[in-house]
């Protein structure tokens, strides 16, 4: 079959990638998306219907501008599909003592200006009884956060791409890449050959299988959540229980109030670190995963204790300093290179679109992308 000219083609219509295709085809690009799966699957970094928003970003303050930018644009597309996809419950970020996430986020809310509470045990637990936490335990809370509806998301960004004229291609897998002597990029897929002037590589986590020189950077992990009936119901619901990280001494724990679903979402522990290969990861869940998350229930939240309705697997895509990759390839810059995981970067999804859409048509970000270039691992071979 003859090749096909687009301005941009963007690999993998996942969280970033259908956020990405949508913003280049409203700015009138001759888009292509290329997705291997259905669009909307469960193989990838972003299903599982919800995925936590914080405004004051304890993981860097560098961060608080754009999720301030995703939160608006959250709201915006919401409002053109006649549907929310951001749900504000409030944030709860409770940690053990010696850490100092409290103090980092605090910092972030007081640079940027944001509401904040700081929390102690005694007072999260009368404010929200569905917690037993030990006396020393703290909280920062944050009244404007609350989760993002991501599967909806990738479904609500694919339409409103397709509707601005882009090309989305799901069930077609691309097979390699090459930049072309006049400067495009050459795409091969299981169906055929397309070129375009530039690329956006934002396969989740099979980014290294792309950019094999990420390997020592970038390691996909396995992570399980589940959705469990309470045994008291009405202590989860939305107003009475908030969205919530744990930082226990286990690992890293969070969910959500109850929300579309008689089970209560809970993960973790976060950033457990199971290496995994996307290609060949155990998707069935084993009865140790279950259990993880029933010893942290247990302890700390013991009224959701009832049955496990449901169970997933999914992925993150670390770096060693679990900030994200955001550039354009060194020896290509005709190729953008996406991977905003870390295991924290679905909320920034409606900002990566712009973002992701900037680098590939030559404009200057209205943000600070220096914390996410790949040259910062020059050494970790
Ligand atoms: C358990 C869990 C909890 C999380 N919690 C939060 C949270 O609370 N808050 C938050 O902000 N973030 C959270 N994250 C992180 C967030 O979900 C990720 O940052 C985000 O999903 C990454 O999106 P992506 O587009 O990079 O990857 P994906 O959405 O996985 O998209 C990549 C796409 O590329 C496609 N693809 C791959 N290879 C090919 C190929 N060869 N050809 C065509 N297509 C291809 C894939 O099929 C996939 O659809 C969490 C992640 C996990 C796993």
């Amino acid at each position: 079959m003859s090749n096909t000219i687009f301005d941009v083609i963007v690999v993998g219509v996942g969280g970033m990638g259908s956020a990405t295709c949508y913003e280049l085809a409203r700015r009138g690009q001759r888009v292509l998306g290329l997705e291997r799966f259905d669009i909307g699957h469960s193989m990838g970094s972003s299903h599982g219907d919800t995925r936590m928003l914080r405004l004051g970003y304890f993981e860097g303050q560098s961060y608080v501008p754009m999720v301030l930018r995703a939160h608006q644009l959250w709201r915006e597309i919401g409002a053109k599909i006649g549907d929310d996809l951001l749900t504000i419950t409030g944030t709860l970020d409770i940690i053990e003592p010696g850490l100092d996430i409290v103090e980092r986020g605090e910092a972030a809310c007081k640079a940027y200006n944001l509401p904040y509470e700081v929390l102690d045990a005694r007072k999260i637990m009368s404010r929200y009884p569905a917690f037993k936490l030990p006396h020393d335990y703290r909280g920062l809370f944050q009244p404007d956060g609350g989760y993002v509806k991501s599967e909806k998301a990738i479904l609500a960004f694919t339409a409103l791409a397709i509707d601005a004229g882009a090309e989305i291609h799901p069930r077609e897998q691309v097979l390699s890449f090459e930049p072309t002597a006049t400067g495009g990029v050459k795409v091969r897929t299981n169906a055929r050959t397309y070129e375009a002037g530039r690329l956006v590589l934002s396969p989740g986590p099979w980014i290294n299988k792309f950019v094999p020189a990420l390997k020592p950077v970038t390691q996909p992990y396995r992570q399980v959540f589940g959705w469990f009936r309470p045994l008291e119901p009405e202590l989860f619901k939305k107003g009475n229980f908030p969205s919530f990280t744990l930082k226990i001494p286990e690992g890293h724990y969070y969910g959500f109030p109850l929300y579309g679903h008689p089970g209560l979402k809970v993960g973790g522990p976060h950033h457990g670190r199971e290496a995994c290969d996307p290609d060949t990861l155990i998707r069935e869940n084993r009865p140790s995963d279950e259990q993880g998350m029933r010893d942290c229930l247990a302890t700390y939240l013991p009224a959701a204790m009832g049955t496990a309705l449901q169970l997933k697997v999914c992925i993150y895509t670390m770096t060693p300093d679990e900030d994200f990759i955001i550039d354009l390839m060194p020896e290509a810059p005709q190729i953008v290179v996406a991977s905003p995981c870390s295991g924290h970067g679905f909320k920034f999804a409606s900002a990566m679109g712009e973002i992701l859409a900037d680098l590939a048509m030559d404009i200057k970000s209205p943000f600070d992308l220096s914390p996410f270039r790949i040259s910062r691992f020059a050494g970790n071979s």
